[in-house]
């Protein structure tokens, strides 16, 4: 048994709360290791070496910062393996998996390594007579990051590394049930030149997380979770005066309509809805079939569900790992029961999969749902497995109206081979990432990932040029060197003469 640590001002630092939770294999069932949840004093203890750490990191040139992210990069990719190993130990998604959700956080690191040229602001010369004018960008301090269990690596890193570069220190508060990855990424951090006290790691459940909303010195909070917990973040953080990005929970649709390659359609909604066992925010977990698609997706769909591939992460021949924990296993039970219950039709019941040899794994097999109806708890609530539901859909306007109507908004997507109906979805639809035949569309680092409606709360997306707005406050200079004949008192609104 592992027993976790914080990582403060560049060390490993015992809880001393007394508090543990547990974190589990999720293939086997068992406790693989025990996190400190740090109380109040040990998440300000944390915030008291960031604050001390700010000074002299936010007078650190951006260049200097630049070469300790490329440095950072490079450490990343030579424990690329170990880094991945940790997430599938602990998530228990396939290794490849885990691998590629890895470098699309070490992209936001290769993207904030161009922090000179980004933190550029703009220069008029010449306002008025005289006078010149220019915007800057400076950190805001010490900024918090919270994180979800689903990207142990990803998510963490699409915040602090946008965060440093700009000049701030940062408490990460990752998930507590798969913290391990984050852990190893902090040292890393250090290991590449990153000051003691810039990043700072403090394990912890909801105390610590009140801690950081109640911090009179943490002025901006990232938060990636579940919408109720979003919105708490959001609403208190905002209350005290926070600058605040909460991202929460999601149910994205993809619309098939009946000009797509339906091979191509099925194959797509395959690895978004069940890769990662659906433990993903931009997993699709409805299929839209419009008009005569209906009946041949679920032709396509139904064998390829009964032929998953479902076992420990830590072999790469398998489509899907286990669920994160027991808890969560039986959350994603009971809302198939649920579908049945609402008179949904369960064509393929993955509720009794088991593994000769991982009975006490958290796995579930791939579960398939036809005629869905948008009144049903399993149409509106996000389950977070690999559970799809497929609803019939007469026509391309009723898709588009059903979608608008929905509670989230983070990601969606069409399969057609009609310009003019893609055009017309990416326009009308009210959601933030819009895939056209390509079934989860998540931003690149150097653009911004977020979605509207109950997935965000706050206007400022994350990572790419949203993140730099949001970790850095802007400056306006007005300048004049007077010279010659003074003017005296003016008493009028300045304007150009
Ligand atoms: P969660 O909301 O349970 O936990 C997220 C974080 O909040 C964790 O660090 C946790 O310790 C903390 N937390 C939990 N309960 C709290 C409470 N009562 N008070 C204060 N803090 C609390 O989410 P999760 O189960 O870890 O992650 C899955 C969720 O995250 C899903 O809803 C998924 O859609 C969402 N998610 C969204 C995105 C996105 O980009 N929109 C990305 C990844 C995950």
């Amino acid at each position: 048994m592992t027993n976790l640590t914080h990582w403060i001002n560049g060390k490993h630092v015992e809880g001393t709360s007394g508090r543990f939770g547990d974190v589990y294999n999720p293939a086997t069932g068992e406790v693989a290791a025990q996190v400190p949840l740090a109380s109040t004093a040990e998440l300000n203890a944390a915030v008291e070496a960031a604050k001390a750490a700010f000074p002299d990191w936010a007078a650190t040139p951006p260049l200097t910062r630049a070469r300790i992210m490329f440095k950072y990069k490079t450490l990343i990719e030579e424990n690329a393996d170990r880094l991945a190993a940790l997430i599938t130990a602990e998530h228990g998604k396939v290794l490849s998996d885990a691998g590629g959700s890895l470098t699309r956080g070490l992209e936001v690191v290769e993207f904030a390594c161009g922090i000179p040229q980004l933190l550029k602001g703009e220069y008029t010369e010449q306002v008025g007579r005289g006078i010149d004018a220019w915007t800057t960008r400076q950190p805001v301090g010490v900024c918090a990051g919270i994180t979800p269990f689903n990207f142990p690596a990803m998510v963490p890193m699409w915040m602090y590394p946008m965060a440093i570069a700009c000049g701030n220190t940062f408490i990460l508060k990752p998930s507590e049930k798969d913290p391990s990855c984050a852990l190893l990424l902090a040292e890393l951090a250090t290991e590449a030149g990153l000051p003691d006290g810039v990043l700072n790691l403090v394990n912890g459940d909801k105390e610590a997380v009140d801690a950081i909303l109640e911090h009179p010195d943490v002025p901006a909070i990232s938060f990636v979770g579940s919408t109720p917990i979003a919105h708490y973040i959001y609403s208190t953080g905002a209350a005290r005066g926070k600058r605040v990005q909460a991202l929460g929970g999601a149910k994205n649709h993809m619309v098939v309509m009946p000009d797509a390659d339906m091979e191509q359609a099925a194959d797509a909604l395959m690895g978004a809805a069940y890769g990662s066992a659906g433990e993903r925010c931009m997993a699709i977990s409805v299929a839209v079939a419009v008009g005569d698609a209906g009946e041949k997706l679920m032709e396509l769909l139904k064998p390829k569900v009964e032929a998953l591939k479902i076992g420990p992460g830590t072999d790469n021949e398998m489509d899907m790992g286990p669920l994160v924990t027991g808890a969560h296993l039986e959350k994603v039970k009971g809302y198939v029961d649920i579908g049945v219950e609402e008179g949904a039709d369960l064509v393929v019941d993955g509720r009794d999969y088991s593994l000769q040899g991982y009975e006490e794994g958290f796995f579930i097999g791939g579960c398939l749902f036809d005629n869905v109806t948008t009144d049903m708890r399993i149409y509106k609530e996000e389950i977070f497995g690999p559970v799809l539901s497929v609803v019939r859909s007469d026509k391309f306007d009723d898709a588009v109206q059903m979608i608008n109507d929905h509670e989230f908004g983070n990601g969606v997507s069409i399969f057609t081979r009609d310009g003019d109906a893609a055009r017309e979805f990416t326009s009308r639809i009210q959601v933030g990432m819009v895939g056209v035949n390509v079934p989860i569309p998540v931003p690149m680092a150097f653009h911004s990932f977020g979605g509207w409606k109950s997935s965000l709360f706050g206007d400022i997306h994350m990572h790419g040029p949203e993140g730099v707005r949001f970790y850095t406050r802007q400056k306006a200079v007005t300048s004049r060197w007077p010279t010659g004949v003074r003017a005296g008192a003016e008493f009028t609104m300045p304007t150009m003469k």
